[in-house]
């Protein structure tokens, strides 16, 4: 469906665009680690940009939750932002510190309406589609767990190969 060449680091600003008045009056920090060498890949921008968006929904909501506090005080409030270019895929992480996802759901939270928010507060669709729409780009998407405990959301794709 419409794939054309991609560069993720400008679906990752737009996307950062829409959402960081919400980061930023709940006091969450972004940190950027972009490879400004990013080759394209072959997506839909704003389907990818609606990906981003839901990533940074969750990682917001997962930081909101966790309420716990540590010797040293509140836990820190931090999103993390990489791309990264590998010999043929292009990976994208949203790294998050919030509590993380357990391992017992971690098989799950891909699957239409799977959800642990309270009624009302999430659809449990923001992942499943976000799968599909990874997927009709032809990469993958998984979920591991951040240093500190968070969670990081991986994109992969291949990149697109030059045509002469
Ligand atoms: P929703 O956000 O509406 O619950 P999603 O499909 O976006 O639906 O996410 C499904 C579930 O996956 C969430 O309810 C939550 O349990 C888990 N999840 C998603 N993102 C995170 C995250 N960044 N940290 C911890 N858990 C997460
Ligand atoms: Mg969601």
């Amino acid at each position: 469906p419409n794939l054309e060449p991609v560069f993720l680091n400008e679906v990752l600003e737009r996307a950062f665009e829409i959402f960081s008045q919400q980061l930023k009056v709940r006091g969450i920090e972004v940190q950027w680690q972009t490879d400004p060498d990013l080759p394209p890949v072959m997506g839909n921008p704003s389907r990818l940009e609606q990906v981003i968006i839901n990533l940074l929904i969750n990682a917001r909501d997962a930081i909101e939750e966790r309420s716990d506090r540590t010797a040293d005080g509140a836990p820190p409030r931090t999103i993390t932002l990489v791309t990264a270019r590998n010999t043929r895929t292009v990976t994208l992480s949203v790294g998050d510190t919030g509590a993380g996802v357990p391992a017992p759901i971690r098989s799950k939270i891909f699957e239409p309406f799977f959800t642990t928010k309270k009624v009302g507060k999430g659809t449990g669709l923001g992942l499943s589609i976000s799968y599909s729409i990874v997927k009709e780009c032809g990469g993958k998407i998984d979920v591991t767990e951040n240093p500190g405990g968070g969670a990081c959301f991986n994109l992969q794709f291949p990149i697109v190969k030059a045509t002469s």
